[in-house]
């Protein structure tokens, strides 16, 4: 089994508790924190003939050897970026929720066996597509179970809520975080940890953005003597309000630096941080934090950057005296 070290209260909740599972599974936590790998070893574990108590499937028959080709018939996945890739981003229609409907009313592969529906990032159902789901689990077929996944539960409504069993994911404490980057050989990261809101998922994931990081990381800390040439449109290739984010936790630094002494986003530049924070002016500090707030707050508006950063390192310097 392929879970992640932290998941595992949560495939105990799911699978051992003496109560029969019911149809519908609300699994919700943060973007990136391995819910849809979870999903899918919890779906694999269904659908296997051999599962054995725990819940964990065999590997061996030919229900696992379907789900790995992708082609078990008493599985539906909805919005998958697994089979869906490049409309995970996209609204999921009623026109998917209806076909979802028909795969329900075909008799399971496996005598006894499950069918089991998963929808990914289940927050992209609109009303309509949300009121077919709920006539479904209002009256569920046989043996089936639809897990829904969601990083942003306020969105599915109240009444999917009521009819499904919620299981909170979250991300992993430092220590766990910590295990993780040893396996995956990239302790180095965890200076950065806090920089992806503590998980070491997202932190390796965005290993490209490494280089680019280094970069603007270099340039803030000159200070005073920042140089807006120095500023290329590779800046802004995560969009405006990544960048804005960044300059953000960036300036948080300094004054967090300024009034405690310590360090949360970025502990490797402490010493760096430490003498722009002997430098800062704290009324300008407080004055640049509010501009970075008030041009967050139209980031993804098309605005022209190159003149707005131009304009947020003007005050970036005047922090300093
Ligand atoms: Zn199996």
């Amino acid at each position: 089994m392929n879970i992640l070290p932290w998941h595992k209260g949560n495939w105990e909740e799911l699978f051992t508790v003496t109560e029969k599972l019911p149809h519908a599974l609300v699994l919700y936590g943060p973007c990136n924190s391995g819910i849809d790998i979870f999903t899918l070893e919890a779906s694999k574990s269904l659908v296997c003939r051999n599962h054995n108590e725990t819940e964990v499937y065999c590997n061996t028959c030919q229900d696992c050897n379907w789900f790995d080709s992708n082609s078990h018939p008493d599985i539906f996945f909805v919005g998958a970026t697994r089979i869906d890739e490049g409309t995970s981003s996209n609204n999921i229609s009623i026109d998917l929720i209806r076909e979802l409907k028909v795969f329900f009313e075909l008799t399971p592969h496996q005598q006894h066996g499950k069918k089991v529906a998963v929808i990914f990032d289940a927050h992209r159902m609109n009303l309509s597509s949300s009121n077919a789901l709920l006539k479904i689990l209002e009256e569920p077929p046989g043996e089936s179970i639809i897990i829904l996944t969601t990083s942003d539960l306020s969105k599915l409504l109240p009444t999917i809520k009521s009819r499904s069993r919620l299981i909170s994911f979250s991300n992993p404490n430092l220590e766990e975080a910590k295990e993780y980057l040893g396996v995956a050989n990239k302790q180095e990261l965890l200076p950065f940890i806090n920089l992806y809101a503590g998980n070491p998922l997202a932190l390796l994931n965005d290993h490209l953005n490494y280089p680019l990081l280094a970069e603007i990381i270099h340039c803030l800390q000159q200070g005073k003597k920042f140089d807006s040439s120095n500023i290329n449109p590779n800046w802004f290739v995560n969009g405006f309000p990544w960048l804005i984010n960044l300059i953000q936790k960036w300036a948080y630094e300094i004054l967090l630096s300024k009034l405690t002494h310590q360090q949360f986003y970025f502990p490797a530049e402490q010493s760096k941080i430490a003498d722009l924070a002997s430098m800062a002016n704290i009324s300008n500090l407080l004055r640049f934090q509010k501009k970075l707030n008030d041009l967050k707050l139209y980031a993804s508006s098309p605005i022209n950057k190159e003149i707005n950063l131009d304009i947020i390192f003007i005050d970036y310097r005047k922090i300093f005296i």
